[in-house]
């Protein structure tokens, strides 16, 4: 495999529809028990099979198996009540129902690793898992039992390092932890949010990254978006403690986003997944946008370093342009990396 601009996705694609109803976020599955169990399997066989055929280097699972890529997670966990579901406003900006933590938060049983195992089975080309960070784990519950954000961020980096070191063990290269919410509460990251992060992580041998984004394209967040001017520069925040930090990759919105590409040179030395693909919007860039993305942000990081990927996930999309994405995405990609060969960029 080549070394340079290596392409993935950020996470979620969207569900087939005898899964779950499709262009609907978060939406219920339609199938229960074995079912549903052998319904999920076939679909990250398919969202594995999708992107090695789009020709996407380092593959991921796209959420099949999750409907949510926090609460998922915590409902799995002890100390939570799920069923009891509570109504609470998720990074300032909208309302969302979510489980409830009502005792000790605790990590009784591996949450994911079958799943991991699953699609490491499927594909001889690097894995890459995602799992939430533990500020947006704490942004998406109702907490009524710690009554401390920072204390409650600590017990559930505790409980990710124990998923993800046993996703190493199941053979992903790469761990994700998704925090979103970096780019809303910044005294938190500068107080415990990247230190919570870094113990989420500790201790593992696989590559480790940190996805921030400015969220999927639903009506909230392109609301937000509007408020935010023409110069989004959220990850001045939280870029120069990332770059001091142990993660090894930092994700970012680049393509149609109003974020400076010249804040890269904030990570200098680590590795950078680049957006290069909006998933607010349903046209598919083509491949010499594609390029021309990657060309601006290679005068900020070497190439060996630039990850070609998506601003977020694509669980909202149709199931036929999530795919001419990736495949722009890969083309894209390829076109730099011959000019890279050749000397021209
Ligand atoms: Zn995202």
């Amino acid at each position: 495999m080549h070394s340079l601009l290596r392409t993935t996705l950020v996470g979620s694609l969207p569900k087939p529809t005898w899964l779950a109803e499709p262009e609907v976020l978060w939406a219920p599955w339609k199938l229960s028990g074995a079912e549903l169990a052998e319904a999920q399997h076939d679909a990250l066989h398919l969202a594995a099979d999708a992107q090695a055929h789009a020709g996407l280097d380092i593959v991921v699972d796209g959420e099949q198996t999750r409907q949510h890529f926090v609460t998922t997670f915590i409902e799995h966990l002890g100390g939570v009540d799920f069923e009891n579901r509570e109504t609470v406003r998720i990074r300032d900006r909208y309302d969302a129902s979510v489980p409830t933590v009502v005792g000790p938060v605790t990590r009784e049983r591996p949450v994911f690793v079958d799943a991991a195992r699953a699609l490491r089975a499927r594909t001889d080309r690097p894995v890459k898992w995602a799992l939430p960070g533990p500020m947006t784990m704490i942004d998406t519950l109702a907490d009524r039992y710690y009554h401390s954000r920072e204390e409650l961020a600590w017990e559930f980096a505790r409980i990710l390092n124990e998923e993800a070191r046993d996703l190493e063990a199941a053979g992903v290269d790469i761990v994700q932890f998704d925090e979103p919410a970096f780019n809303v509460f910044f005294d938190d990251v500068r107080n415990w949010g990247v230190k919570t992060l870094e113990r989420a992580a500790e201790g593992l041998r696989c590559e480790t990254v940190v996805h921030i984004c400015y969220g999927y394209g639903i009506k909230a967040n392109t609301d937000w978006k509007a408020t935010l001017g023409t110069e989004w520069r959220q990850y001045e925040e939280s870029f120069p403690l990332l770059q001091q930090s142990t993660i090894d990759i930092v994700s970012l919105e680049c393509h149609n986003s109003h974020v400076p590409v010249d804040l890269i040179a904030l990570l200098a030395g680590k590795k950078v997944m680049v957006g290069a693909i909006d998933v607010a919007t349903e046209t598919v860039e083509t491949p010499e946008e594609v390029a021309a993305t990657l060309r601006r942000a290679l005068g900020f990081v070497a190439p060996d370093k630039l990850y070609p990927s998506t601003n977020c996930g694509m669980a909202p999309l149709p199931r036929g342009v999530a795919e001419a994405k990736a495949a722009a995405l890969t083309e894209g990609a390829r076109i730099v990396r011959e000019e890279l060969l050749a000397g021209k960029v």
